[in-house]
């Protein structure tokens, strides 16, 4: 167990403002396995410690493994993330770990992806392995809500989702802004203007949790199947190995049994208050 817990040294290559303390770091490192979508790596700064945080992109370059990572900032060890890491600083990444988004399992369904603000970090690779991988999949629908405009993520990249074919894209704000011309409300309404065969469909959600289970239970009610809705749970984790039990849901780690549960899965435990 130990050699796992030992972090790579990286090399930040580029860093992207996404929203207001919210940047994401372009980490180059040797030897990184190609994770899962929905993964996540734990990084390491030294002096302040670890940090999960979901694996949004990655691709080689050569022997080197650039991976993207979405952070925003709440506390000690991501405003100094926030603060101090820019081009060119050493930063420690150990991972892939966690299970991811199951994609394989329903090629041939139609694809729904819900996000809500930095959620959209990690099912941002189900959108690229969708449009790498468009002829095994149906419809492809994206509802993406945030609470503003500009806390919306990669948009710089809203051009390219929407070019994959026989996709549909709705955004939402929570409040009126000068300029928004897409919908004013909870991404959660979003579920109600999108036709969906619920025979044929498997859904994706991230979010705050409230608004995961708010999706979850609107798609049931449209008739989804509660084994083919996929949440990416997050709760205060530290090993990501599952051995400091910080993350425990029940019976379950978050990280290791998780990120990812279907709704079948975690449905009694979202449904206890503050557990
Ligand atoms: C599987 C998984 C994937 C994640 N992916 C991302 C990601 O892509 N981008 C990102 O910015 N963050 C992500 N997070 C959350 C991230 O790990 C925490 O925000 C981070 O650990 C906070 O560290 P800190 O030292 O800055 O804050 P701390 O000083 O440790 O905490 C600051 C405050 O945030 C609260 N807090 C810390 N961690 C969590 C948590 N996991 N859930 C709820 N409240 C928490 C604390 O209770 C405290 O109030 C993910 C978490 C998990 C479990």
């Amino acid at each position: 167990m130990g050699a796992r817990l030992i972090p790579k040294v990286g090399r930040v290559v580029r860093v992207v403002e996404e929203a207001p303390l919210v940047r994401t770091y372009h980490i180059r490192v040797e030897d990184l396995a190609e994770p899962q979508p929905g993964q996540f790596n734990v990084l390491y700064v030294k002096g302040f410690g670890e940090v999960v945080i979901s694996i949004s992109n990655f691709r080689y370059e050569g022997a080197s493994a650039i991976a993207e990572h979405t952070v925003r900032t709440v506390g000690a060890v991501t405003s100094y993330i926030q603060t101090a890491l820019n081009v060119g600083s050493p930063i420690g990444i150990r991972g892939p770990y966690g299970r991811g988004w199951p994609l394989k399992e329903f090629e041939g369904l139609d694809v729904l992806v819900v996000g809500g603000g930095i959620g959209l970090a990690p099912l941002r690779p189900i959108l690229k392995h969708i449009s790498r991988y468009r002829d095994r999949y149906g419809r492809l629908m994206l509802l993406y809500g945030a609470r503003r405009p500009v806390d919306m993520l990669y948009k710089y990249e809203y051009g390219e989702y929407r070019a994959i074919p026989n996709s549909t894209m709705l955004f939402s704000i929570d409040m009126p802004y000068i300029g928004w011309s897409d919908y004013v409300g909870f991404v959660t309404d979003l579920i109600d203007r999108v036709s969906l065969d619920p025979e044929a469909t498997v859904a994706y959600v991230c979010g705050p949790e409230v608004m995961m289970k708010v999706a979850a239970s609107k798609l049931v009610k449209r008739g989804l199947r509660e084994d083919r809705i996929f949440l990416s749970l997050e709760r205060r984790c530290r090993c990501g190995i599952g051995v400091c039990g910080t993350c425990q849901l029940g019976h379950l780690f978050v990280c290791k049994d998780g990120p990812v549960f279907s709704y079948q899965e975690v449905k009694d435990y979202l449904a206890v208050g503050g557990l």
